[in-house]
């Protein structure tokens, strides 16, 4: 096997693409497809401020190289969310990261900002860990980017990620989730455009990227990630993947392409500003402040916290790196 480009030993072998290449071909070869995306769908603009949210795992801290590399204005945002260990090496790889690279990190502490994390809100909001959380994360993230000034947010979401999301919403049907879902969602009033330039890499090829490069990124899955849906829908794709190559990608771009602009022609959603924070909501009060509010009310009924203790929907921020 050998690189297409120069006859050499190849070392990422790229099944689906039908094509193999050596280490600097490889890298190269990854930004550059990483710029076509972005062009393609108009993600950026050249040179443009732009919000990455990094967890430390190696698909966000592999896009905030490359974005950095592709000449953004890319700044950091770590929300810890406080899970225990899992979370403190989280925060501690991000800041390695930004800090050798004289990078620009913000970081929101959950439980500092609004009292609990992540573990207490799986018990006080009643919703499980990874619903508590993903709200959490949508919001907190669109919030900064707005009151920071941040036209755009990327996220380092993969092809694997997104064709496990598609075949979730088929598997559970849901009109809005496959509308909604995309490599690009433009900005509305109180929301920030958010784009996944990595949408079309697999999430061997963003590793690939990442140990070529020498990214140092945490290796350990988040602990409430086990035995999550999304797991098992990318371990079924990933079985027809092994005997048809290529299979992901056509699976999602067919969707994106063919069928979701039939689905979208349909009435699109008002948005509405929530009574508590302002911030876009489809309800009177957004999902995220209604979690807050039943969270604060069992709260004070279990006496964690006192009866004055008020929920304020806006986050503090702090800069590091
Ligand atoms: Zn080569
Ligand atoms: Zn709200």
């Amino acid at each position: 096997m050998v690189c297409k480009v120069c006859g050499e030993k190849a070392q990422v072998e790229l099944r689906a693409r039908g094509f193999a290449l050596c280490k600097a071909h490889y890298l190269d070869w990854f930004v550059k497809e990483t710029e076509r995306a972005i062009r393609r769908h108009r993600m950026l603009q050249p040179g443009e401020r732009v919000l990455v949210a990094v967890s430390g795992g190696k698909d966000s801290l592999a896009l905030w190289d490359v974005l950095h590399r592709l000449g953004y204005q890319a700044v950091g945002l770590h929300l810890q969310l406080g899970i225990g260990a899992y979370s403190e090496r989280s925060l501690e790889v991000t800041q390695a990261f930004a800090r050798e690279r004289g990078l620009e990190l913000l970081v929101v502490d959950l439980r500092q900002a609004y009292g609990f994390g992540v573990p207490e809100l799986a018990q006080l909001s009643g919703r499980v860990a990874c619903s508590a959380c993903g709200l959490s994360k949508r919001y907190v993230i669109n919030q900064v980017a707005v009151e920071g000034g941040f036209r755009v947010v990327a996220t380092g979401h993969n092809l694997d990620d997104e064709a496990a999301v598609l075949f979730g919403n088929l598997l559970n049907p849901q009109e809005d989730a496959l509308t909604r879902q995309g490599p690009v969602l433009p900005e509305r009033p109180g929301l920030a455009a958010r784009v996944k330039p990595f949408y079309r890499f697999s999430e061997r090829e963003v590793l690939s990227y990442t140990l070529l490069r020498g990214i140092r990124y945490l290796h350990e899955e988040c602990p409430n990630a086990k035995g999550a849906k999304s797991l098992l829908y990318k371990e079924a794709l990933n079985l027809v993947e092994r005997e048809m190559p290529g299979a992901k990608l056509r699976f999602l771009e067919g969707f994106l392409d063919r069928i979701q602009p039939r689905l979208q022609a349909a009435e699109e959603v008002q948005l509405r500003e929530c009574e508590r924070c302002g911030y876009p909501t489809t309800g009177a009060v957004c999902s995220f402040c209604r979690m807050w509010d039943a969270v604060y009310r069992r709260a004070k009924k279990r006496r964690l916290l006192p009866e004055e203790a008020e929920f304020h929907p806006l986050a503090p921020v702090a800069r590091l790196g």
